[in-house]
């Protein structure tokens, strides 16, 4: 059965948080002021479990989702992760994946490919060891971040993908060694714009680098040329360089906004679903699944949602929309 929503999108991806807990502070996403120790992260059970995780993606993989993304806050921090991937590579999806701020990977990378996924996702925002630890605001080292990509790359998570999020006048001077570091490597950078994703990262205008400009950057010193997505909904657009040495990926929310090929659906590491990484409320699935409901049940439930949904936040971003009291990146996940 094929799910599909008011414009027509099929719902084909869900990203899982299973846990709201990170030990980085990326001013984007969970700026330390907001996200210090009287912060009250969510109790263990309140977490979904890996089983209820499963059943709840097997339900989903009924319904169409063909592939799966692990995230959190950082998803590594969670015990057992391994588990989880191995209970989910067992559900036969299409593809499997993992992001992280890769500062636990350079240990867990082998295990995490023998326990069944795929590929990784790494946030690197900088290779300059003082802008990186500053924006990720606990002076981790750039190079352990390095050590996990490498990792990931010898234990087959391939391609890498990693996501650098360009903020104007904070790291904006490092694409073009971003992009130089990984070319030829095999691995793929995202470059992506600053969003306005939840309520607390003070996001302004003036601080987005516009898709354009990180294009033109790096174009004038190695042409790049456009080529086709690798399936419909793919959040990235691809530019692949005319010299052969690999390709780039460009995440364009606020000067190109996607909403019309958006196929995704993000379940929190307590179980609320959302139907947009901008939204405003989502639908409490943990209560349904401790109390008897069948997966019949949980399918209904999936489907009004989807069939009812409408969400084009980026195609409608205003200075009003921008103060919505959006769900946080660290709860859902990016
Ligand atoms: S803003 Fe919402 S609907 Fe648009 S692409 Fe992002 S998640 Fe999808």
């Amino acid at each position: 059965m094929k799910l599909a929503d008011t414009r027509g999108r099929a719902l084909r991806d869900l990203r899982i948080s299973i846990t709201d807990r990170c030990n980085f502070r990326c001013s984007y996403c969970m700026p330390k002021e907001i996200f210090n120790r009287e912060y009250e992260f969510l109790q263990r059970d309140l977490l979904l479990t890996f089983e209820e995780i499963t059943r709840l993606t097997s339900v989903f993989k009924g319904l169409g989702v063909e592939k799966v993304r692990i995230t959190g806050g950082e998803p590594l921090l969670r015990r057992g992760v391994e588990r989880l991937v191995a209970d989910l590579a067992g559900l036969g999806l299409d593809d499997l994946t993992l992001t992280t701020n890769g500062s636990l990977l350079r240990r867990r990378a082998a295990a995490l490919a023998e326990a069944g996924l795929r590929r990784v996702t790494v946030s690197l925002d900088s290779l300059d060891p003082a802008v990186f630890a500053a924006m990720n605001d606990v002076d981790f080292p750039v190079s352990d971040v390095l050590e996990g990509i490498e990792a990931a790359v010898a234990a087959g998570l391939t391609p890498v993908k990693v996501n650098m999020v360009v903020k104007r006048g904070v790291n904006d001077d490092g694409i073009l060694a971003m992009a130089e570091h990984f070319r030829g490597s095999g691995n793929i950078v995202r470059f992506i714009e600053f969003m306005d994703v939840g309520s607390s990262n003070g996001w302004r205008l003036d601080d987005v680098v516009p898709a354009q400009e990180i294009l033109d950057t790096i174009s004038a010193k190695h042409p790049i040329r456009p080529v086709a997505a690798n399936y419909p909904g793919e959040v990235a657009t691809r530019w692949q360089y005319v010299d052969g040495q690999g390709e780039i990926g460009l995440v364009t929310s606020i000067s190109k906004p996607f909403c019309a090929g958006c196929t995704r659906a993000r379940l929190s590491a307590e179980g609320v679903l959302y139907t947009c990484l901008f939204a405003t409320s989502g639908v409490d699935f943990r209560a349904p699944l401790r109390s008897g409901a069948s997966d019949d049940d949980l399918r209904q439930m999936i489907a009004e949602l989807w069939e009812a949904r409408t969400d084009r936040y980026s195609e409608l971003r205003s200075g009003v929309t921008v103060n919505l009291p959006k769900v946080e990146m660290s709860y859902i996940g990016g």
